[in-house]
């Protein structure tokens, strides 16, 4: 500390100060896309001592998807080890003896809080300081939170948000701690979806807000998200849309009691789950790296403006082949395969060879209830519903497709089976062309099986 002091005051840098521990390669973050890169590394070649990860969280990698999902069912809910990184795809269990055995120092409770990209240094909060050949930051998300919207009373216990695994386990105290109260779901959005679903199994009662005039605007036409809306009411949910949250009341303990709405109605309720977007976490390296729509701007391969550094998964901003633009990419499927592709990049690197360029095909997908949809490509241009929209769920067979310029560039499917999503995707990777959009109504999935 007194050399810290001493040499702070003759401006020499600390990282000159503090001999730096040196690894090849470190990976901030230790969610998705951190687990998937070690993995990739480990089937490329690491020698033990090589690779550092660093995680603010307690547990090792694991599939984040599972916690607005299993991890609050009712009846055999998920628990770690159960979804740790890569069961998601199939792959083997990394569980935290994997990281050690394969000579990974897997750096659990340990955030980065500084980096010197000149000297290629990283200050962790426990103050060492690690020094790096090659960086791939892999921070992901950070929830919005109200108090940032400044809604009076967004402070108040019994408020919850949802993105590690502390946040699951809070939200399933206070289920297992709810007497009878009504939730309120604030948001329309993947949260308000998962969550709306999981508490309605837990057997609460469930108001969902949101402000759009239907569930999932970004992705849903009004149509598809009748059905939904629909089938969630039938459910029990009472969905109150085209409204938003103006103030939370508090009993005298400082907990949750009522939520007042825009509309000037209200509901009285003790437990308030919030999902109203997410925020990239660009820390500690925001403003020494290209920025591009609200991420770091990354080129084929994942590499930053800063040819050390890579960011994958949630927080990069890169280059989307297929549609000729540069995206950020909040969703699973993207952060395992950039995790991937930047790993094998790097790897090419050594030998000086280069990897094909990312193309990615977009893939979003939920589950809530019985329902499960998945969705590929993009969602421009007009949409053409198909099948049956209404029955039950366990009957519905129904999707769309999306066509611009006479291609199809976006395909939906409720309900499909492993082989018949295969063919949807197919469908927006290939982007056939249609003359006319009675064949996609008619032909439905079976448009999709022949291409
Ligand atoms: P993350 O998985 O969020 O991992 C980032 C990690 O970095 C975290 O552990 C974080 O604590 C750590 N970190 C951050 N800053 C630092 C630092 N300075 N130092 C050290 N560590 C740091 N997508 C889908 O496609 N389908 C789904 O069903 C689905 N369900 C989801 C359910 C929930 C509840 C949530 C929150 C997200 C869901 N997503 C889903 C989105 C998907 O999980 C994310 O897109 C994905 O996890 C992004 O991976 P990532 O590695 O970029 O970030
Ligand atoms: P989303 O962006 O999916 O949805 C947020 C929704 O809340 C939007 O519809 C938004 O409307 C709405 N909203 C914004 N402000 C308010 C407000 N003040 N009151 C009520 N509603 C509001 O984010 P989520 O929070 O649902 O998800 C967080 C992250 O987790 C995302 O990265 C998401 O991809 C990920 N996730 C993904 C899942 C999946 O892929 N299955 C499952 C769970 C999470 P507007 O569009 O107008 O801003």
């Amino acid at each position: 500390i007194i050399l810290r002091i001493f040499f702070s005051r003759c401006n020499v840098p600390e990282s000159v100060v503090m001999a730096a521990i040196l690894r090849k390669y470190i990976v901030v973050g230790g969610g998705v896309a951190g687990g998937y890169a070690a993995r990739e590394f480990v089937k490329l070649g690491l020698q033990p001592g090589e690779l550092t990860i660093f995680s603010k969280e307690a547990a090792a990698p694991y599939e984040r998807p599972a916690l607005s999902k299993a991890y609050l069912f009712p009846d055999a809910p998920a628990r770690l080890p159960g979804f740790h990184v890569c069961v998601g795809s199939g792959g083997e269990k990394q569980l935290p003896d994997w990281y050690a055995e394969k000579g990974i120092e897997l750096k659990l409770e340990t955030e980065i809080v500084k980096a010197d990209v000149e000297n290629k240094t990283l200050t962790t909060n426990k103050g060492d300081i690690y020094e790096y050949g090659t960086l791939i930051l892999a921070t992901g998300s950070t929830f919005l939170n109200l108090a940032d919207f400044k809604t009076p009373g967004a402070d108040a216990k019994g408020i919850y948000y949802l993105r590690d695994i502390g946040d699951a386990d809070k939200i399933v105290e206070a289920i297992k701690a709810s007497k009878g109260d009504e939730a309120v779901v604030v948001g329309g959005g993947y949260i308000g979806l998962e969550l709306a679903a999981c508490l309605t199994m837990n057997k609460i009662k469930v108001n969902m807000v949101f402000p759009e005039p239907c569930l999932m605007p970004r992705l849903f036409t009004p149509e598809l998200a009748s059905f939904y809306e629909r089938y969630y009411e039938g459910k029990g949910v009472n969905i109150i849309k085209g409204t938003t949250v103006t103030a939370f009341e508090k009993d005298d303990n400082g907990h949750v009691s009522k939520v007042l709405l825009k509309n000037g109605s209200s509901v009285n309720s003790t437990f308030v789950v919030v999902g109203v977007g997410a925020r990239p976490l660009l820390a500690p390296l925001k403003g020494l790296i290209e920025e591009e729509k609200g991420g770091f701007k990354v080129d084929a391969s994942f590499k930053t403006s800063n040819p050390n550094v890579y960011a994958v998964g949630d927080i990069a901003t890169f280059p989307m082949k297929m549609y000729g633009d540069s995206r950020r990419v909040e969703h699973v499927d993207h952060a395992r395969k950039s995790a991937m592709q930047a790993v094998q990049a790097i790897k090419a690197a050594e030998k000086g060879e280069v990897v094909d360029e990312y193309d990615y095909l977009p893939f979003f997908y939920s589950r809530s209830f019985n329902l499960s949809w998945q969705f590929y490509g993009d969602n421009v241009g007009e949409t053409v519903l198909w099948g049956r929209n209404g029955a039950a769920a366990s009957e519905s067979k129904f999707g769309a497709y999306w066509v611009k310029d006479n291609k199809v560039m976006g395909a939906f499917l409720e309900g499909g089976s492993p082989d018949e999503n295969k063919l949807i995707a197919k469908v927006a990777r290939e982007q056939p062309t249609v003359n006319s959009t009675d064949e996609l109504v008619s032909g439905g999935l079976g448009f999709a099986s022949k291409i």
